[in-house]
């Protein structure tokens, strides 16, 4: 607080004074070990608004909405279906396999941090992990530690431990050591379209 205080000149500020112990619950950097599904995300923001604007009228009744809801969980799960009609974005054998597992939503998460990973270069330090670095960002540097034995990956950034989507760090150190596919402990439930149907 005595930092905030002369940093930012809030120590007097009596709501600052109240949440700042509190700092843990609410803010992202204390929150980032913790799985929140991507919830914290612009984009998914975007999509919940975007819903509920859609269903949501001044004359919907809660037996509505609940009925609206039903229907598009069901016309999700069609969609589901024309899931090889989204474009892969590059040819990494990755990619591909990520799209037979992961729903639309997490695809595309996981698609993106696929092609930013493009952009890391790895330097493998003397303890078998990865300094990987961006090409041009000087703030972009991550530690990738790598444990062969049951190939376990953990990256600073605490993206996967966040969302369950890998990073484009932690991605790139797969692509670096020649994988085809990512292990099946780093596609989660939460994220694959037809949970029922793992073969793992
Ligand atoms: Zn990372």
């Amino acid at each position: 607080m005595e930092s905030n205080g002369s940093v930012f000149g809030l120590s007097a500020d009596k709501h600052i004074a109240f949440l700042f112990p509190l700092r843990a619950s609410w803010a992202l950097s204390y929150v980032r070990s913790y799985f929140l599904a991507r919830i914290e995300t612009t984009a998914y923001s975007k999509l919940v608004d975007a819903f509920l604007k859609g269903i949501f009228s001044a004359q919907t009744c809660l037996c509505s909405f609940f009925n609206q809801v039903g229907i598009s969980a069901f016309l999700q799960n069609l969609s589901l279906q024309d899931m090889q009609c989204i474009h892969l974005k590059t040819c990494i054998p990755i990619e591909e396999h990520a799209r037979s597992i992961f729903t639309p939503f997490a695809f595309k998460a996981l698609q993106h941090e696929l092609l930013l990973a493009m952009q890391y270069a790895a330097s493998e330090m003397a303890n078998g992990s990865y300094n990987v670095h961006h090409f041009k960002q000087v703030d972009g540097e991550r530690l990738v530690i790598w444990i062969p034995e049951n190939e376990q990956i953990n990256c600073s950034c605490r993206e996967f431990e966040s969302s369950g989507i890998l990073c484009r760090h932690a991605i790139h150190v797969f692509v670096v050591k020649n994988y085809f596919q990512l292990p099946n402990k780093y596609y989660i439930s939460r994220w694959q379209k037809g949970t029922a149907k793992r073969s793992h």
